[in-house]
């Protein structure tokens, strides 16, 4: 007979596969020491979330913070002390191109918002530096694409902050549905979003958000969908609706609910908003058992269950396990089991631009990814 005891020991056993490694887990064993290769990264944008990067990044072994790139002197020289970064490694958005005469970065983590990531990659690519760019990658495929031509020319890497590909539970879960323990997948929703405050802030500028709720909290329904159900999108459909004209701008989007088919034949219904806080939730079904997380893509603890019961897995900082995850990447071709390439960024490209058209037009948008 099975007693809840088994069942606890099935759910932790795959940890022992987990492929992080932090420096806290080698504090608590001190005979295991780290002496292989470091990615030293420096942090081009110095706002809310380069800080909460910079702060995880203290606890990675194969991951170090050494240079920053900003526009303000003083958030310069407060970083200077704070993570004891040399003179040399630090530029502004004017001379950052001479990043590539500098032998102790390896890579830039662009951190800025969303319209400027495009430019900026291409110009850490023309350094020689592999890239890190946060979500969106871009604000449409045609940039998409233009950055992973320019990384691939220059021959470095293009990478994208998509931190919940290497969180545990969520790969639990993409485990037991490759396992085939839901059976067939036939429905997936994705609900995210938060109540946005400041008007003036860029996430409501067009022109530097590239949209609204849907490139910054709606990509993680649109990613989510891909991974929990394990297919990419065949077509799409949305709906826009928006309560504060006066907040949401033309162009800035509130809300949107979009769905997928896929190739499957499972679908998808998803809800991007700016207006609902506490919005963050994932359900996927099959035809025999069902995998909830609630919450699903915020900075965590991700709660995670299945009709078998809640998932165990501790806490672990996205950011710390993300930086770790893609120093492997960079530095020893290590392969992630969800992709976190501009190819992965610009498949989520093309699924915005066509909702954004779905709501345009009304009609059911066909998807070639
Ligand atoms: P933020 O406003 O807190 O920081 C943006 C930084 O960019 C600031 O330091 C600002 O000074 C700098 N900047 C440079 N040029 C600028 C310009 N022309 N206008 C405005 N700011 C300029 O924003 P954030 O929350 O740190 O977001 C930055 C990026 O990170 C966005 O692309 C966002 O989508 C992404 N992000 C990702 C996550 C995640 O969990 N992966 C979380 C938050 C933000």
């Amino acid at each position: 007979m099975n007693t809840r005891r088994d069942f606890l020991q099935k759910l932790t056993a795959p940890l022992i596969a987990l492929p992080f490694l932090p420096r806290n887990c080698l504090a608590a064993n001190p005979d295991l020491k780290y002496d292989g290769p470091v990615l030293r990264i420096a942090i081009m944008g110095l706002g809310s979330y380069g800080n909460r990067v910079a702060e995880a990044m203290q606890s990675c072994t194969k991951a170090k913070l050494v240079g920053v790139i900003s526009g303000t002197p003083s958030k310069i020289k407060t970083w200077q002390a704070k993570y004891n970064i040399p003179d040399k490694n630090c530029y502004n958005y004017e001379n950052f191109d001479q990043v590539k005469n500098n032998p102790d970065i390896d890579a830039v983590y662009v951190i800025t918002p969303n319209a400027l990531h495009h430019d900026q990659v291409i110009r850490v690519a023309k350094a020689g530096k592999h890239v890190i760019c946060e979500k969106p990658m871009a604000l449409n495929a045609k940039e998409g694409q233009e950055m992973i031509d320019a990384c691939k020319k220059a021959n470095v890497k293009l990478l994208v902050g998509y931190r919940m590909h290497f969180e545990p539970k969520t790969l639990e879960i993409i485990r037991m549905r490759n396992a085939g323990e839901f059976g067939k997948i036939l429905f997936f929703q994705g609900l995210c979003g938060f109540r946005i405050g400041d008007p003036t802030q860029w996430r409501l500028n067009k022109q530097l958000a590239g949209g609204g709720s849907l490139m910054d909290i709606g990509i993680y329904a649109i990613n989510g969908s891909r991974y929990m159900v394990g297919e990419d999108p065949v077509w799409v459909m949305a709906q826009e609706t928006k309560t504060d004209h006066v907040k949401f701008k033309e162009g800035v989007d509130e809300t949107i609910q979009f769905q997928f088919g896929f190739p499957s034949g499972a679908t998808a219904s998803c809800l991007s908003t700016y207006s609902m806080n506490n919005l963050d939730r994932f359900f996927l079904n099959g035809d025999n058992e069902f995998a909830e997380m609630q919450p699903s893509t915020g900075y965590g603890p991700i709660k995670g269950k299945t009709n078998k019961g809640e998932l165990m897995y501790p806490h672990v900082t996205h950011q710390t396990v993300q930086m770790e995850e893609m120093a492997g990447i960079i530095l020893e071709g290590k392969q992630p089991v969800v992709p976190v390439d501009g190819g992965e960024a610009l498949k989520d490209l093309k699924i915005i631009d066509a909702i954004y058209e779905a709501t345009r037009t009304g009609r059911k948008i066909d998807l070639k990814l």
